[in-house]
């Protein structure tokens, strides 16, 4: 992890260099190797992100330097206060970017780019962050027992008939929150706590592992559906060692006669604290392009929030799909009631 010295560090680099190739000749110098680079803190990894930071670098001169982090970000960002060197987060979860915004750490930005750019659903509230690509949370079904036909909805996974045939990870994690919190925006609180009752009735076994883990118990006849993210479909089959587990399933999107699949984000906000705010706009504004919703959707096998912009060969092989609308600041806000529920359903006991 880089301490905000190193970034300092970074930064005077690159005011050195630049002065030395003689490329900064403006009045103000100091002001203008500011505005030169742009610092992110990102939860997201290297593969990433590397991708569309090096074109974006490399089209418009401005320098990324990027500080990956593996936890802790609110606690950072809320030590670091006003002196944070960051200018721009980059996240998964619509959760963990709202409960930034909570904190007042972030800060809203607007622009006619991105109102066209990223559909409405994907807006924190007042452009407080803006979600950048979609990944849905589906049913992974063992091919070989489960025919899609005895699929239906999320809800649906209370039917008796999925007794002691259904896998998830843990009820706290922020995938599993996240789609509890969009039965409570849904369904109301009692249904929600009604629901994950009725879905750990019907668990296999005590909710452990990962979304890949699960797929796995698919495979090796645990249980015969399971709760994943689409990505890891194709994550798993570029995986030597993970294809036979991904080559046992197959996808569903639930709800699609209803309200849609559930959907989160991975996303990008604008902080505080942000000292180089034209730069950070500028950055955001590129990452709802095309040419960054491809690049950056591809690398991980996820949708990319702009209409319009093809999909990766392997993503497009699962279907088009309806996507649940309503916006994640609608769920996003339900995180504690859903935590709650899983304490009081004890769901991971
Ligand atoms: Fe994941």
């Amino acid at each position: 992890m880089m301490s905000g010295a190193a970034v300092t560090a970074i930064r005077q680099r690159a005011f050195a260099s630049a002065l030395a190739m003689g490329t900064l000749l403006a009045l103000d110098v100091a002001g203008a190797a500011f505005a030169a680079e742009i610092n992110v803190y990102s939860y997201r990894q290297e593969f990433l992100t590397k991708p569309f930071i090096e074109r974006f670098e490399r089209d418009t001169g401005t320098k990324v330097n990027t500080v990956f982090i593996r936890r802790g970000l609110l606690e950072r960002l809320k030590a670091e206060g006003a002196n944070s060197p960051a200018d721009i987060v980059l996240t998964a979860d619509e959760i963990r970017l709202h409960e930034l915004a909570e904190h007042h750490l972030l800060r809203a930005i607007t622009s006619p780019v991105l109102d066209r750019n990223i559909p409405r659903q994907y807006h924190g509230t007042g452009g407080l962050w803006y979600g950048l690509t979609t990944r849905a949370r589906v049913i992974y079904f063992a091919k070989s027992r489960v025919a899609p036909e005895q699929l239906s909805t999320y809800e649906d996974l209370t039917d008796p008939k999925w007794r002691g045939r259904i896998c998830t990870r843990s009820g706290y994690h922020i995938y599993q929150l996240s789609l509890l919190a969009s039965l409570i925006a849904h369904n109301g609180e009692e249904a929600a706590e009604t629901w994950l009752r009725g879905v750990k009735a019907n668990l296999a076994r005590r909710p452990q592992g990962n979304d890949r883990a699960q797929v796995r118990a698919i495979k090796e006849g645990v249980c015969d559906i399971a709760l994943g993210n689409t990505y890891y479909m194709g994550l798993m089959k570029a995986d030597p060692k993970q294809r036979v587990w991904a080559d046992a399933v197959a996808i569903f999107f639930p709800n699609q006669e209803h309200r849609g699949a559930h959907v989160n984000i991975s996303g990008v906000a604008v902080t505080r604290s942000a000292k180089n705010l034209a730069g950070a706009v500028k950055f955001v504004e590129y990452l709802s392009s095309e040419d960054a919703q491809r690049l950056y959707a591809e690398q991980n096998f996820e949708y990319p929030v702009k209409p319009g912009v093809p999909w990766h060969d392997e993503v497009a092989s699962w279907g088009r799909f309806k996507a649940d609308d309503k916006n994640l600041v609608e769920f996003a806000r339900f995180q504690a009631s859903a935590v709650k529920i899983v304490d009081r359903v004890g769901y991971d006991d």
